[in-house]
């Protein structure tokens, strides 16, 4: 295979097993994959090498020492994703993926031992279509590039931290009126960086409030343009929920929103499922008045999270973002068709909106309208485009999405 821009780490105590896992890898053209025996090595070089696209790491039959050392890899936010080996049961598949998204990681697939070819061949197309292919050029240097807290204030300040701009769409009509706005770093020598390469050390910086601000700028005077040119437009901004607690984020949001003369009402802040699982009364306070203002509160990545009816009653929510792999596999599996049917069940009870992520595939968008769905977010409409490129989007399909 050619030469692919990933760094993978395999995980596993049995000398031989690890030496077959780590020459797949390598034979199937990974730019740099290192083998270590346990978890205590692998947070040891993490630390000394920085991120990587790939850990694989086996389960074993018995013992937890498997989930633990998922869970620590996962905690460091230097893994991005991750393969398992395992045999056990469905159920417990499903558990773990499920942990592993709460932790931040995306779960590539499970694969049994020993490890082959083709299975992992498939698994490294996954990683590159969601990830490489994602408008995200991976870069060598970038990747073992950790940015110091004045490298990222420096570029937050130079506006090198970019809002680009995702559709919600209609997803019978194609058409589209909000936009999300997602984070990419336009690095000088490195081209475009995703959240990914980024976002956990501008948390660790304490740098996300900055970030935000900067974003919201530049969406705003996007949405001013975009005005001109005739799109009435609303957005989508992320937000981790402990930035609700910061007391200058309303008088800061509501400053920047009078500048714009843009009302709140068409902004929407989405939080993510497991950033929800304790509300403190401070973020609980700004989650209203958010609303009282007249913006929209969106649940994102719901599903994989621990999300209960009583926490879903009890938050002011107007939206709930059904986490992409529920999209997915929609013909075969029943418990996604499931949690979609009694998500949009639950919405239309507590009267929110749904929009379901991840939609890439036009049979994904007839087994969605055949469930009821409404709304959704995806390839198939458009992938996040800078602002340049939103606006020139939005000229040419008057606002709709050309495929459908
Ligand atoms: P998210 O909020 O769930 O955003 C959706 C992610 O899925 C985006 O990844 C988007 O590019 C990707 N995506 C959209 N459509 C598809 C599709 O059809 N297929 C696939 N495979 N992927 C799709 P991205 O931009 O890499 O962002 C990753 C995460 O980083 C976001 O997940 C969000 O949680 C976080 N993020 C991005 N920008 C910001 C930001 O400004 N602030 C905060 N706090 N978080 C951000
Ligand atoms: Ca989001
Ligand atoms: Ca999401």
């Amino acid at each position: 295979m050619s030469f692919l821009p990933i760094r993978v780490l395999v995980v596993e105590e049995h000398p031989f097993k690890q030496l077959v896992a780590t020459q797949v890898f390598k034979d199937s053209g990974c730019e740099w994959v290192m083998g270590v025996a346990d978890v205590a090595a692998a947070l040891e070089l993490l630390d000394r090498t920085g991120p990587v696209d790939i850990v694989l790491c086996t389960l074993k039959e018995e013992g937890l020492q498997g989930l633990t050392t998922l869970e620590a890899l996962s905690r460091t936010r230097w893994v991005r994703s991750m393969i398992i080996c395992s045999s056990h049961a469905q159920d417990l598949h499903d558990a773990i993926e499920r942990m592993l998204g709460l932790l931040g990681v995306s779960f590539l697939g499970y694969v049994d031992a020993p490890v082959r070819a083709a299975a992992i061949a498939v698994l490294l197309t996954r990683y590159l279509e969601t990830t490489v292919a994602n408008g995200h050029p991976v870069s060598r240097q970038a990747r073992h590039t950790r940015a110091s807290k004045a490298r990222l204030e420096h570029a937050i300040a130079r506006d090198e931290l970019k809002s680009f701009f995702q559709p919600k769409f209609n997803l019978m009509t194609g058409k589209s009126d909000s936009l999300e706005v997602l984070a990419r770093w336009e690095y000088p020598q490195f081209g475009v960086l995703p959240p990914a390469d980024f976002l956990a050390q501008a948390g660790r910086f304490g740098l996300m409030d900055e970030l935000f601000f900067s974003l919201l700028e530049q969406a705003l005077a996007f949405l001013q343009t975009a005005q001109e040119q005739g799109h009435v437009l609303s957005l989508a901004f992320n937000l981790e929920a402990g930035q609700l607690a910061c007391k200058s984020l309303l008088p800061r949001l509501c400053a920047a929103l009078e500048r714009y003369a843009i009302p709140p009402s068409r902004l929407t802040f989405e939080i993510t499922e497991s950033g929800l699982l304790e509300v403190s009364p401070g973020v609980l306070q700004t989650l209203i008045r958010l609303r009282m203002m007249g913006a929209g509160l969106s649940i994102d990545d719901f599903g994989i999270g621990y999300s209960s009816l009583e926490r879903l009653c009890q938050l002011p929510f107007t939206e709930i973002k059904l986490d992409a792999r529920f999209a997915r596999d929609l013909e075969t599996s029943s418990r996604n068709r499931a949690v979609i049917s009694s998500t949009l069940a639950l919405a239309q009870a507590l009267d929110m909106a749904v929009v379901v992520e991840g939609v890439e595939h036009e049979s994904q968008r007839q087994g969605l309208l055949k469930l009821g769905c409404e709304l959704g977010q995806g390839y198939l409409c458009a992938r996040p485009m800078s602002a340049t490129r939103a606006l020139a989007w939005l000229g040419m399909k008057s606002v709709s999405c050309g495929t459908l």
